[in-house]
């Protein structure tokens, strides 16, 4: 009988965390830092994502499935899934108005409970409508995140992602930082009744600590920073091009979605994980020869454009052009 209930406790404790333990140090910088390019290249802008005037949109993708989508192409996009008895929202957004809004966008479905609210990396725009959300809402992340924002304040923060607003540090206004409560390690997944939800970290990729969303059975997965939509090319950002490769493979081979949202950009198909691991093979490529022929680091980078067969959203092209330089520069750094 003892040995049958730990079995039981065992189970419930896996079925709402499972795989916790803590995340390597070494990983674990402030979100401040993360939200700083070290070294930007020629022509690189940091990622537009002033909230100000932004409109989420409620798409709905299947039964109980909601993408919140954002009216510019690229500031924060979430989500909702809503079961027979609990919501789960997918990332709380910029500042405490645009939690809200989330919030709202979910009592125009249900009025069920929002058990859950996933924090899918450390960075501002995503964790920063944290506080506005109920307070028996459990926040769940992966545990570098939570590691990440344990040694951040919002005012740093705010500083170092001046770029990505205009300068204009008023939209952080009245944030608090309210740290997610459950950390896991690779896989953490909850029945919300009659539709189970699944969060992975299939490795580093954008940041450290990027996770993934993802519904087994509907075939949707947000994505947020670890692939952007439909038309874009990643961003290694923490520098590791191969290590990124490897986790989307890693994502290719445990996953299998029809439906892409990202954290920014529009709604993509599953083909898009596939289009980023041939564009990571094709620099790591050229670095690789770059490096063989002594170009050098700044003329392999500096004035590079995206290969024409990566189409790219019109609207997002001196953007991704900084991302594709920023990519080069640590693909060449990689092959030495
Ligand atoms: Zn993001």
């Amino acid at each position: 009988m003892k040995v049958f209930t730990a079995f039981l406790l065992t189970c419930a404790l896996s079925t709402v965390h499972a795989d916790i333990a803590p995340a390597e140090q070494t990983d674990v910088l402030p979100n401040a830092r993360l939200a700083t390019p070290p070294s930007p290249p020629p022509g690189f802008i940091p990622p537009p994502l002033n909230p100000r005037g932004i409109e989420l949109e409620t798409r709905q993708l299947s039964d109980g499935a909601y993408a919140r989508m954002s009216n510019t192409p690229f500031a924060d996009n979430a989500g909702f899934i809503v079961g027979e008895d609990a919501v789960l929202v997918i990332d709380s957004h910029f500042n405490g108005e645009m939690g809200q809004q989330i919030i709202d966008a979910v009592r125009a479905v249900t009025d069920l409970p929002i058990r859950y609210l996933l924090n899918t990396n450390a960075f501002g725009d995503h964790v920063f409508g944290n506080h506005v959300f109920p307070e028996d809402t459990r926040i769940i992340a992966h545990q570098g995140t939570i590691d990440s924002l344990s040694i951040s304040t919002v005012e740093g923060i705010a500083q170092t992602m001046r770029g990505t607003v205009n300068g204009d540090l008023s939209v952080f206004d009245g944030v608090k930082l309210r740290l997610p409560d459950v950390g896991f390690d690779t896989v953490w997944s909850v029945d919300l009744g009659d539709r189970v939800v699944e969060m992975h970290w299939f490795g580093p990729g954008m940041s450290p600590h990027d996770s993934v969303v993802y519904l087994p059975k509907e075939k949707i997965a947000w994505t947020a920073n670890l692939l952007f939509g439909a038309d874009t090319i990643p961003w290694a950002r923490s520098g590791g091009v191969a290590d990124y490769r490897a986790t989307l493979r890693k994502m290719a081979d445990t996953i299998s979605p029809n439906t892409i949202v990202s954290g920014h950009g529009r709604i993509a198909s599953g083909k898009a994980i596939h289009r980023y691991v041939s564009y990571l093979d094709d620099i790591l490529e050229q670095a690789k020869q770059a490096a063989l022929s002594n170009t050098t680091g700044d003329d392999f980078s500096a004035n590079a454009i995206i290969d024409p067969k990566y189409v790219i959203e019109p609207e997002l092209e001196t953007l991704m052009t900084g991302f594709h330089r920023w990519n080069l520069q640590a693909a060449y750094r990689e092959s030495r």
